[in-house]
């Protein structure tokens, strides 16, 4: 058993503030050191607290240039090369949201670059197990996320999870020597880097999808990525097991802090309780004198109960950023690393016999000599097999069947009967099979739900919900098209302005990208090369997010996207993508090339050697090659070195591949989840809209001013501009979780309409105005276009609050559609 103390390492993660609130230098004994300077103007108010400089040792200090394959050589190759060697490994990220945990864990959502120690692991862990020619190698995989105290496996294949609560849920079993077993977690086995970077990525996407505003998973949750490593020195039955523990854990920022100082830094309480529980078994560890480790309070510290004073060479990275407002935060950070720095754990390679494995072994021994023996012997046998001879072929065979390994054998003795027997039931086995599975494919269909007649309560509220929602839907796509217009027409009017196309009139309608526009360029750019498991994984997810679209919303879709504030980085990356397929399609003609003419070398020097052979011009006594063939020789070693060459690069080439489409995938999980938070934003404040003018039947009746205020339509709210929307605490939840995404405040028309704080209630008043009265102050859409009557006396409704587009194929279509409306809501009043 080994002493180690758990190593420190700390990253400032870069920032574009000057303040010199920090300094790396060493300490009197050459060890690296970070300090902070409080400025007085923090540190002022604490009248206990003089200090203004806190110095803290680490075994190295990132500062802000530091790269990615910096981290990844200093922090985590140390540590994975222990794995190799059976030791276990953990590494572990501790910080306050945004400082860069999950940038230094996973990585960066844009670039290959930005690649975080868990994919260079990976990498590096394959790399290393195809230079040990000594040892075989299997890699297995889990990933676990702990929140609110629970587990979730992020890699159950069967779960269609649309909330984390969907996700298996993890439990914990402690066995009678005390060591914790996690159940319910899923561990797969990955036997290649491109799998066990599937596997994370699958994870990833999964904790994206499951994340809600309300859960905020992302910064308080936290995220164990496991590799389990199992080698075995070839024809050895000694395995070698590690496990390398990667987490990502919940923001540390605490509640009841209000500045920089001693006493309260101490007093500050964790929001995450998990982590208070993480610090009290760091100060139990810390103090010699302490027996008992709190372990068992917390899923998280259960679970990394090995990695904290137990076998387990650990690693923690603290994640600090230096702007001034952070830094009480920075300070803690560096603080609890200091302690943890005082643990020292002690490790030992993980080998052990195989029992099974020897077991088996011996009995695949014993077997063979016994056939061997009744072989030689030549023992008597009757014609029929026993009844117990039967039942011991028929438990051969099933113990054959369930037999995992590879290189079993079914061994029943050197007797034809019994050999015939096990082939019989074998047969049967397979010949069962399909009809097994058969079943399971195609259960019963079901039966048609039963005639109820006319409609129930329940249908009845289920229609109205869906008119409700139809109804919200229309009141958003309206507004979009105005938007689009209003766009359309800012073009042109800018054109014309210009002069410069003053007489194509229609240029700017041109220029405009229309819904069929967007969608089509969608399809164009849409890489054609593009691996149908992706696009499969990418409807999938679609489909957990966003559900089943209608026409509408789909439209509504296509905009947001084409307005979305991160496209840039997604096309850009598209681009990448695809330079790199023609730059892996190039490489692998070049490759094939290359082995093409190495191989007609080959034939080449074969058939130069047979000619000398046939002049009979070989001297035997000099099988030196002459001067051709060595010349051949020389253009032959030049390929190979060509196709090498061309052949390691195609290999990261792919992995480059793999990753710039999982960014992708992800990039397009984060539009969809955006998509539909906005959505529901506006959905919300347009229903808002419609209880604001009485019951749902008068949702369509012009709302007097008073109203509109309260509830203005939904282009006019901005998730950022609270004060606009004083509705319901619903709508505050929506305000909360647009705060939690930066980039939330999306508003599809921010481009034109610059906020004006000042005259924004003013503005808000006139548009709402000009909103509600549009349809009756303009030119009346076509009665009846397509077939369409517009239900001018139809019903209790004027037409005048219904929320008309000018479009005229548009208008007919919402017109249809509160036709058929009233035709439900009548019929269910009716039904009454
Ligand atoms: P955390 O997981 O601690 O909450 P993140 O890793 O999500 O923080 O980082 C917050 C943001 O800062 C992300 O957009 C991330 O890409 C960026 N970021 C963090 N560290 C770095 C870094 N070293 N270099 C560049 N960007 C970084
Ligand atoms: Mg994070």
């Amino acid at each position: 058993m080994v002493k180690h103390t758990i190593q420190i390492f700390a990253r400032v993660k870069p920032t574009r503030s000057k303040a010199g609130l920090y300094e790396l230098d060493e300490d009197d004994e050459g060890q690296p050191r970070l300090t902070f300077t409080v400025p007085r103007d923090l540190a002022d108010g604490f009248i206990n607290n003089k200090k203004e400089n806190y110095k803290f040792r680490f075994k190295q200090v990132f500062d802000q240039t530091s790269k990615q394959d910096d981290i990844f050589q200093a922090v985590s190759k140390p540590v994975v090369d222990n794995v190799l060697s059976g030791f276990n490994g953990t590494i572990f990220a501790y910080g306050q949201t945004g400082s860069g945990k999950t940038f230094t864990i996973t990585g960066g959502a844009e670039r290959y670059t930005d690649r975080g120690i868990i994919p260079r692991s990976i990498s590096y862990l394959y790399e290393q197990f195809e230079k040990d020619t000594e040892r075989t190698y299997d890699l297995h995989i889990s990933y676990l996320e702990i929140y609110n105290d629970s587990g979730f496996d992020l890699l159950d294949p069967k779960h269609e999870a649309s909330k984390l609560e969907d996700l298996p849920k993890v439990g914990l079993m402690e066995d009678s020597d005390q060591n914790i077993h996690l159940k319910n977690l899923s561990v797969h086995p990955a036997s290649s880097e491109e799998e066990a970077l599937n596997l994370l990525f699958l994870g990833d996407t999964n904790r994206m999808i499951a994340e809600t505003p309300m859960n905020q998973a992302s910064t308080r949750s936290h995220c164990i990525f496991t590799i389990h490593v199992t080698s075995r020195e070839t024809g050895s039955a000694t395995i070698r097991r590690a496990k390398l523990h990667l987490v990502d854990l919940a923001g540390s920022e605490r509640v009841g802090k209000s500045g920089v100082g001693g006493t309260l830094l101490t007093e500050a309480k964790y929001i995450n309780l998990s982590l208070h529980f993480l610090e009290q078994v760091i100060i139990a560890l810390s103090d010699k004198s302490r027996q008992h480790i709190p372990y068992r309070n917390s899923m998280m510290t259960s679970v990394l109960r090995d990695s904290l004073g137990g076998n387990c060479m650990t690693t923690m990275i603290a994640t600090c950023s230096i702007e001034k407002r952070n830094l009480d935060e920075s300070i803690s950070t560096c603080r609890f690393a200091q302690r943890v720095a005082m643990i020292k754990n002690d490790v030992m390679v993980n080998e052990e016999l195989d029992p099974k494995l020897m077991i088996q072994k011996l009995k695949r021994e014993i077997q063979q000599l016994k056939e061997e023996l009744a072989m030689a012997t030549g023992e008597q046998r009757t014609d029929d097999l026993t009844d117990e001879d039967l039942q011991r072929c028929q438990e051969a065979v099933e113990q054959y069947l369930e037999d995992t390994d590879p290189d079993g054998i079914l061994s029943i003795g050197a007797d034809m009967r019994k050999i015939q027997t096990c082939f019989r039931i074998l047969k049967k086995h397979v010949l069962e099979k399909p009809a097994v599975t058969e079943v399971i494919r195609s259960p019963h269909p079901e039966a048609p739900p039963p005639d109820t007649g006319p409609y129930s309560d329940a249908e009845n509220s289920k229609l109205k919900d869906l008119v409700q929602q139809r109804d919200n839907e229309i009141n958003i796509l309206v507004n979009m098209l105005k938007k689009e217009k209003k766009r359309a027409s800012n073009a042109e009017s800018e054109l014309t302005n210009m002069g410069k196309f003053a007489v194509r009139t229609s240029s700017a309608a041109d220029d405009a990208p229309s819904y069929n526009n967007v969608a089509m360029s969608r399809e164009s750019t849409g890489s054609r090369s593009r691996p149908n498991s992706s696009r499969r994984r990418e409807e999938q997810a679609k489909h957990k997010i966003l559900g089943d679209m209608s026409k509408g919303r789909q439209e509504a879709f296509e905009i947001f996207r084409r307005d979305y504030p991160q496209k840039e980085t997604i096309e850009q990356n598209k681009v990448h993508l695809k330079q790199h397929y023609a730059e892996a399609k190039s490489l692998g003609e070049k490759v094939n090339k290359t082995r093409k003419k190495i191989n007609h070398l080959k034939g080449q020097i074969e058939q130069h050697r047979m000619q000398l052979a046939m002049q009979g011009l070989v001297d035997p006594n000099n099988p030196e090659p002459d001067e051709e063939e060595q010349e051949l020789r020389a253009d032959m070693e030049e390929e190979k070195d060509s196709y090498k060459q061309s052949f390691n690069r195609l290999k990261t080439l792919k992995t480059e591949i793999e990753h710039l489409q999982h960014l992708l995938e992800k990039s397009k999980v984060k539009l969809m989840k955006d998509f539909e938070m906005w959505w529901a934003e506006q959905a919300l404040v347009s229903q808002n809209a419609q209880s604001a003018g009485g019951s749902m039947k008068s949702a369509w009746r012009t709302p007097t001013p008073k109203q509109s205020r309260k509830a203005p339509p939904p282009d006019l709210v901005s998730p950022g501009n609270s004060t606009l929307s004083q509705s319901s605490s619903a709508s505050s939840l929506y305000q909360s979780a647009a705060h939690s995404l930066p980039q939330q405040s999306y508003h599809p028309a921010s481009h034109s309409q610059p906020p004006q704080v000042g005259h924004h209630r003013q503005k808000v008043a006139t548009q709402l105005s000009s909103f509600y009265s549009q349809p009756p102050s303009q030119p009346q859409p076509p009665v009846e276009k397509n077939g369409y009557r517009l239900p001018r006396s139809a019903g209790n409704e004027p037409k005048a609050g219904i929320p008309l587009t000018g479009d005229s194929k548009a208008d007919a279509d919402i017109m249809a559609f509160v036709k058929a409306r009233q035709n439900i809501l009548k019929q269910a009043n009716g039904n009454r």
